[in-house]
């Protein structure tokens, strides 16, 4: 019997679990390689930062989905490099030395990190909601301000109860009308001696319209949603944000806001990895691919997801979305299969089965092909369902359903816990790439 290929799969996120799971029945070596020992379900974090899910509710361990998938192995450790020619990556494992790891296929699914935009003091002060740590963290820091409100209440004249959510994508529309129902609801009879009406949510979003990609009755709706919700949605070039300190935002239009908490859900910027591995990358730093998601130049690379700069019917490149992410990994599996089989790659087609993004309780917006727009009721629980089909793990998918049906009946909310991670458990790097091994060709 002839030695099986190894396929190294880079993130065990959307597109990384794809290409594994698409290689299931295939006769190559499979190995995920996350920093993380979990996955992560992205588009619920905002619901773990507003105590409406537990953490373990939107992640799963990546050892845990593979029991039965005997070709596959999971290694944690951060890649922090490549040896081209022995076609061997480096990882930091956390041990003294970085490791190393051979490849024949490499599947580059590393996903994307979160973008400042060059905007002074927002990566020190503004906090980003892109991985489960994060969503912990801001979760554990609104609680911090309410506390501390109510120990000093002068505090809120100082903007403690000030929650500012720059970016006004699904992200931060799904977070400000989370965030005010908390506040209006929960925190109300939380904190019953506290002024809790002095609270506010302010959106800001340097366009003119929310959720920019949405038709234009969406992107109305979502405003009116918000703004019959209390938040304060602030639009077009004045709102564009100037500078973030760790008490005021300040604005384009000059005006400064008083806050300790600014939410940055402004965007993202492909994973620096790539760039790390010496790939050509587009300007926006994702990976070049020809259209079957080959990478160019490097025979037996691929990339997908948010990393990779995938080719839409027009030639742009298509949304850093899940469902790309999900079929471009399928993709990618087929051709690796086709590939060592000696048959000729297909290019890959995206099938958009449509975007939604929630607003809050009994509201939400939905645009499915063909122009069907939903919106209200209908669309919420549409979102509510479509969230828990996509959810990994069953166990998961039970409790978030628990969790939602309780908060329906009640207006109650979860995890109000304030947990803070002793700094040794804190994650030893930022959510970036260390480049101190680089490339090797
Ligand atoms: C807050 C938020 C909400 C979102 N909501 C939606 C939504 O409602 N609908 C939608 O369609 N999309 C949504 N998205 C986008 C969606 O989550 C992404 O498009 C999708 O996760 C991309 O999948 P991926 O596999 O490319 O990357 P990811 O899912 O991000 O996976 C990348 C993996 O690579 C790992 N990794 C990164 N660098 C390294 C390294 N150097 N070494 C080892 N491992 C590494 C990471 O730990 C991660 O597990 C949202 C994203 C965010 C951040």
């Amino acid at each position: 019997m002839g030695v099986r290929p190894d396929v190294v799969v880079i993130g065990g996120g959307f597109g990384g679990l794809h290409v594994a799971r698409g290689l299931a029945r295939a006769p190559v070596e499979v190995t995920v390689v996350d920093r993380n020992n979990y996955t992560t379900f992205q588009p619920l974090l905002y619901q773990v930062a507003t105590a409406g899910l537990n953490a373990g509710d939107v992640a799963h361990p990546v050892r845990g989905l593979f029991h039965r998938q005997r070709n596959l192995r999971f290694r944690q450790g951060e890649v922090v490099g490549v040896d081209w020619d022995a076609r061997l990556l480096h990882l930091d494992g956390g041990g003294p030395q970085p490791s190393t790891l051979p490849f024949d296929q490499l599947v580059v699914a590393a996903g994307a990190v979160n973008s400042w935009f060059g905007v002074p003091g927002a990566e020190e002060h503004a906090r980003p909601l892109y991985t489960l740590d994060d969503a912990v963290e801001l979760r554990n820091h609104i609680l911090l301000q309410f506390e501390a409100a109510d120990a000093d209440r002068s505090l809120v004249d100082e903007g403690a109860l000030t929650f500012v959510v720059v970016g006004g994508g699904p992200t931060g529309v799904e977070m400000a009308g989370a965030l005010v129902e908390l506040v209006a609801v929960v925190f109300r009879r939380d904190y019953p001696q506290l002024a809790v009406g002095r609270a506010r949510v302010v959106l800001v979003e340097a366009r003119d319209v929310l959720l920019s990609t949405f038709r234009p009755g969406s992107q109305q709706d979502a405003v009116d949603s918000l703004r019959a919700r209390q938040v304060d949605v602030r639009l077009g070039h004045e709102s564009t944000v100037a500078e973030v300190t760790d008490r005021h935002i300040r604005l384009a239009g000059g005006e400064t806001i008083p806050t300790r908490t600014v939410v940055w859900a402004a965007g993202v910027t492909a994973n620096p990895l790539a760039r790390t591995l010496g790939l050509e990358t587009t300007r926006g730093g994702r990976v070049v691919v020809e259209r079957d998601l080959s990478v160019p130049g490097r025979p037996g690379v691929w990339a997908v997801g948010d990393v990779a700069a995938i080719p839409g019917r027009t030639g742009d490149p298509l949304p850093q979305l899940a469902p790309v992410a999900m079929q471009s990994g399928r993709h990618v599996a087929r051709q690796i299969e086709r590939h060592l089989t000696g048959r000729s790659t297909r290019p890959f087609r995206f099938h958009d089965r449509g975007t939604m993004a929630t607003i809050g309780r009994h509201a939400a917006v939905a645009e499915l092909p063909g122009g069907v727009r939903l919106h209200g009721v209908v669309a919420w629980f549409a979102w509510l369902g479509l969230h828990i089909l996509y959810l990994t793990g069953i166990r998961n998918r039970a409790s978030v359903l628990l969790h939602w049906a309780w908060g329906y009946l009640t207006w109650d909310r979860g995890p109000r816990l304030i947990l803070r991670p002793a700094p040794s458990a804190r994650p030893a790097k930022p959510d970036g790439v260390s480049a101190n091994v680089g490339v090797h060709d």
